[in-house]
């Protein structure tokens, strides 16, 4: 039977691939047995690829550690990142049936070997895809043509509810859907409607609310956890900072308020009492020299949220390999009401994509939000990128991001 909270007394899995090349950056050591989820990205990753074990693999060397919780993001939905290049994937838009026998069959294959039945199992169910389909697929600014034609056949739904039923089947696996973040649901424009999306592809393909036991919101994002120097609620000379630039009518400032009403929102809907979400801290830590320690002045709500946020990002829609960002609180379970855990989904030092062109076999293409000379478009306001440079393919090591993320942790390392 499950638990409720399956962080609750565990001892996670820590991936040696990551460990070692976090341990050989500077200041790498301290942070290199941290457990942070394995990315099942490519069909090639479930038997393992160069410097990458397979997931038996994984699963064997989490016994021999004695640990009792594996964390595993499922990551490979036909024309996958619909709204971004960067991690395009290896599945064409309508390879549905591809995605069900090639990858999640044999992945769920292995999670239900009897020699793992002692592993609680947590998986993180395609990130931004759902996202992409609410916000990005016809009729706004930021809306792409691959979008609309995986809002229209159906497949990311579909493939999800596949997933979440299959995988739900084994007792012991616990399935969080990912929930992006509140720089992109924070609306009521587009939280309603994601509420929305989640049930209808928790109830697709034989899928039910039960195969759900929570959901991820910051996946692989930079989103502060907590806006220590101002609230939502705050005005200044009678205006409130929803009308901030930054803020730009949001109703969320943070993740942790944003994580906790979407969890009311979703049970509203008709997923479980008891989901609980997960948030990812690995790179939302906004240390350093140049993290506010107060709100900023009161002369317009600009200089007051600008002056007093911690996350430094030119734009909150910027996800890209973001400069001066920093490791967040390292994975804590149960740290406040309706969260199960803060969890490493993004291993610290694997880039989010190339900064300048580059051919390669693993269906990547060049998006230009990890350019840091680019202008930006309309999903992040027409802004720049605020992307480092001379960053590798996404998913590969990213040693210079990596110092700095270590650098700028708050907590501090
Ligand atoms: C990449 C994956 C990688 C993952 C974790 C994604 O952006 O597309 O290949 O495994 O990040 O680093």
């Amino acid at each position: 039977a499950r638990v409720d909270n399956p962080y609750v007394g565990a001892k996670a899995y820590v991936n040696p691939d990551w460990s070692a090349k976090a341990a050989a950056e500077p200041g790498g050591a301290a942070i290199a047995n941290t457990p942070a989820f394995v990315w099942m990205d490519r069909i090639a990753a479930i038997g393992g690829t160069p410097g990458a074990m397979s997931l038996r693999e994984h699963l064997d060397t989490a016994l021999d550690q004695g640990a009792n919780l594996f964390q595993v993001v499922i990551y490979d939905l036909p024309g996958r990142d619909c709204a971004a290049l960067a991690s395009n994937g290896e599945l064409g838009p309508t390879e549905l049936d591809r995605y069900k026998s090639d990858y999640i069959d044999p992945i769920s294959e292995i999670l239900a070997d009897p020699a793992y039945a002692n592993l609680r199992i947590v998986t993180i169910i395609e990130p931004d895809s759902l996202p992409n389909i609410v916000t990005n697929a016809g009729g706004t600014a930021g809306s792409t043509d691959a979008c609309a034609t995986m809002k229209a056949n159906g497949n990311y739904e579909k493939g999800i509810g596949y997933a979440l039923h299959t995988l739900g089947a084994i007792p012991n696996v616990y399935n969080y859907v990912d929930a992006a973040h509140h720089g992109w649901l924070g609306w009521d424009t587009n939280m309603a409607p994601a509420g929305l999306e989640f049930k209808k592809a928790a109830t697709s393909e034989g899928a039910t609310v039960n195969d759900v036991a929570g959901f991820i919101v910051n996946t692989a994002n930079y989103s502060a956890l907590k806006e220590p120097n101002f609230k939502v609620t705050d005005s200044v000379n009678g205006t409130t900072v929803r009308q901030s630039k930054w803020v730009d009518w949001n109703y969320y400032v943070d993740e942790l308020s944003f994580a906790q009403a979407l969890r009311t929102q979703l049970v509203g809907q008709g997923f479980n009492s008891n989901i609980g979400m997960l948030i990812d801290t690995a790179r939302n830590g906004w240390g350093g020299a140049d993290r506010p320690t107060s709100a900023g002045p009161l002369t317009s709500v600009d200089a007051y949220v600008n002056g007093g946020r911690v996350d430094r990002r030119i734009h909150a829609g910027n996800w890209c390999n973001q400069s001066g960002a920093g490791i967040g609180e390292r994975p804590t379970t149960a740290p406040e009401p309706g969260i199960d855990a803060y969890v490493w989904a993004k291993p610290p030092g694997e880039s989010d994509g190339n900064s300048q062109p580059e051919d390669n076999d693993e269906g990547k293409g060049f998006d230009r939000m990890c350019d840091p000379t680019y202008e930006g478009n309309g999903r992040n306001g027409n802004s720049k990128t605020g992307a480092l440079p001379n960053a590798p393919l996404a998913g590969h090591w990213f040693s210079a991001q990596f110092q700095e993320l270590v650098r700028n942790a708050y907590p501090p390392i």
